[in-house]
């Protein structure tokens, strides 16, 4: 029987961030994963662009990730423009002019590719010698008690740990054998991403459009390369996704109405279904639930890893305070704290989240009206636009 102090099941970005933080500490980690070391280890393209806030940047950088990442990889976003039905009045966000004063923020945010997260955070875990990463591995159960976590291997192997953090996604393994529940929210659709490049500048402007019956979002990453996000019912994705490169690319430039002039693919295609997920609670018995398994966030508001990074860095910087004082890093109320403050941050993000889109995805003709409506009003009210740009920039 093996043991460790930390047992994270799952290795995606959440899993490798919360690891990294206890780089030069004397606490043991065991990380299990079911895919092949190579897809951790030298992960490939996979269509995300993930929009990271400045306070992503600060985690990121603390970890020694952001440094990893080569400069002409990580893209600017200057503005957002939210659009509604059709590309008139666009609802405007810029960072706000005391903000950009008092720290020098010259931009909303920055655009990572997915797998270029992926890769930094492996490499900064990968020679660890307090970190154990074990891949292709399936789990055959999990069980706590008072004292430990138990975790049995498909060959039979047991792994024992203090606490058990599951980092395994929307659909978590961990979350339902340990028996919190989750609000699920299926929207019934697929989102579509792929790279266009194009004659005209996209001015590092990302373009969120409402139009009717689907969603596209332009995220800028070089002048003249941008990211497409098209969301739509799942009754219409198959048609998309039998298109031609040419005929994607010309349907993208309908939809945006030539704004960037003719359009050229530049990539590959990668689709996702669309679904939200909010654990009831983030922690149970010597257990605690990180990144998309606590929570796995629509991807209009860009928030999925910047809340799994938080949380990961909330719940690490507790354990690492607690072990210095001598105390056990799996106490319930060191839990409690975890599971309060990062609830503080997710609950009113995911439900707004779902409410944006329930009201922007809605094609009945008297909710034309209030779209239109909502767009108008938040463009006029400070308040809102300046607590909706704090929440793109972290700020
Ligand atoms: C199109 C799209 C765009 C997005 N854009 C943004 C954005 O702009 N900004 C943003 O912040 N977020 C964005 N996100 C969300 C972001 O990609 C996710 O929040 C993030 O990748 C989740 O990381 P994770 O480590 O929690 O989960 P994952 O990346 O899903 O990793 C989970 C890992 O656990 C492993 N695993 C699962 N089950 C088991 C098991 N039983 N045993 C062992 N291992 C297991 C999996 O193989 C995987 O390696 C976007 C998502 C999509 C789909």
């Amino acid at each position: 029987m093996k043991t460790s102090d930390i047992i994270i099941i799952g290795a995606g970005p959440a899993s490798l961030a919360f690891a990294r933080h206890f780089k030069g500490s004397d606490l043991t980690l065991t990380i299990i994963e079911k895919s092949p070391l190579d897809d951790i280890a030298r992960p490939s393209y996979d269509g995300r662009e993930i929009a990271l806030t400045h306070r992503s940047r600060e985690i990121m950088l603390n970890l020694g990730a952001w440094q990893r990442i080569p400069d002409d990889e990580i893209y600017r976003l200057t503005d957002a423009k939210v659009y509604n039905g059709d590309f008139g009045d666009a609802l405007h966000f810029k960072v706000p002019k005391d903000l950009s004063i008092l720290t020098s923020i010259d931009r909303l945010g920055n655009l990572i590719s997915n797998h270029n997260i992926r890769q930094a955070l492996y490499d900064e875990v990968k020679d660890l010698p307090n970190v154990q990463i074990l891949t292709s591995q399936n789990i055959q159960d999990i069980t706590t008690n008072e004292n430990q976590a138990l975790v049995k291997l498909a060959n039979d192997e047991i792994l024992t740990s203090k606490l058990l953090i599951g980092a395994d996604s929307r659909l978590s393994f961990v979350r339902k054998k340990m028996g919190i529940g989750a609000m699920m929210n299926d929207f019934g659709r697929t989102v579509i991403v792929f790279r266009v490049s194009h004659p005209l500048s996209n001015e590092g402007t990302a373009r969120e459009c409402f139009l009717y019956g689907r969603t596209l979002a332009l995220l800028p990453l070089h002048d003249k390369l941008t990211n497409c996000v098209i969301t739509l019912d799942n009754t219409q994705a198959n048609e998309f996704l039998a298109m031609n490169k040419d005929e994607l690319a010309l349907e993208v430039q309908r939809m945006m109405g030539d704004r960037l002039g003719k359009l050229s693919l530049a990539g590959t295609i990668h689709h996702y279904p669309l679904m939200g997920v909010h654990a009831k609670t983030f922690i149970g018995n010597r257990v605690a639930l990180i990144g998309d398994s606590a929570v796995g966030m629509h991807p209009v508001t860009a928030h999925g890893f910047n809340l799994g990074l938080l949380g990961a860095n909330t719940l690490a910087t507790l354990i690492l305070n607690a072990h210095h004082n001598n105390q056990d890093i799996a106490s319930t109320a060191l839990l409690q704290k975890y599971n309060t403050r990062h609830q503080a941050h997710t609950r009113p993000l995911y439900h707004g989240t779902n409410l944006m889109v329930k009201i922007f995805t809605n094609d009945a003709k008297p909710m034309h009206a209030v779209r239109d409506l909502t767009l108008k009003v938040s463009n006029h009210l400070p308040p809102i636009k300046r607590w909706i740009a704090g929440q793109l920039t972290g700020k």
